[in-house]
């Protein structure tokens, strides 16, 4: 890959958004890397919440419990360091919430807890701050939309779910479960269905951003196309 120097490089704040599994975290951390950019991933925000409120045995449908505990909650965002699984460390009410943040229990309920206006409303306060001094890469759902809708660059990385599954199997593949593509393909398409039509803030590509199906391209493709839409 050719060096970037940051100086050349005109987008000073990228936001990048697209469903679940489309890449939007690795591609976002490689794009960050390239250019010196910090990298946040605000879907670790929405499962550390969903973490604390499990662990405080808050249902996921309470929307007033959940917006008490988003709106108390000390939240703490950092970037990991280089060759961490997880891009984004998320320190909540003290309690490390970054191993967890792929528990089942939290992948089930973390579309019920985000599609809340009230816990939204108090990460995306977080967001735009750490965002306020440029040279940042976010990655989420809304950041082109509601969080950052002056961003110098949108980008909205699209995938089928079929291959956006077999991406989470090769992922898993390391590890102790044998994944289900069948089983994979069913859960995402339940958070498409609740993450796009929720009446706050929807799964939704904004009008001026730029599409890519990643589908056919490898991850060094889509950082790469990233960067030269950024300069
Ligand atoms: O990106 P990731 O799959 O880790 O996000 C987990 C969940 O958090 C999403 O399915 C969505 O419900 C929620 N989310 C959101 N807005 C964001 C980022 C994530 O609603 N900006």
């Amino acid at each position: 890959m050719t060096d970037v120097h940051t100086t050349s490089v005109k987008a000073r704040t990228i936001a990048i958004d697209g469903p679940a599994a489309s890449g939007k975290s690795v591609a976002g951390a490689g794009v960050a890397a390239r250019l010196g950019y910090r990298f946040f991933d605000t879907g670790a925000m929405y499962r550390a919440m969903t973490w604390l409120a499990l662990r405080r045995a808050i249902d996921a449908h309470d929307a007033d419990a959940l917006v008490a505990l988003a709106e108390n909650a000390r939240i703490d965002v950092r970037e990991a360091p280089v060759g961490d699984a997880e891009r984004t460390i998320v320190i909540i009410d003290g309690a490390d919430a970054t191993p967890h943040l792929r528990d089942a229990d939290v992948e089930a309920h973390v579309s019920l807890v985000s599609r809340v206006p009230g816990v939204r409303t108090a990460l995306v306060r977080i967001q735009r701050d750490l965002a306020a001094e440029g040279g940042v890469v976010m990655a989420g759902r809304d950041i082109g939309t509601v969080v950052l809708p002056q961003a110098d660059l949108k980008v909205y990385l699209d995938a089928s779910r079929r291959v956006r599954a077999e991406r989470r199997a090769a992922q898993m593949r390391g590890g102790s479960q044998a994944p289900d593509i069948d089983a994979l393909m069913a859960d995402l398409a339940r958070r498409d269905g609740i993450d796009s039509t929720r009446e706050t803030s929807p799964l939704t590509a904004a009008d001026d951003a730029e599409i890519i199906n990643t589908d056919q391209m490898s991850i060094d493709e889509v950082v790469a196309r990233i960067v030269e839409l950024a300069s």
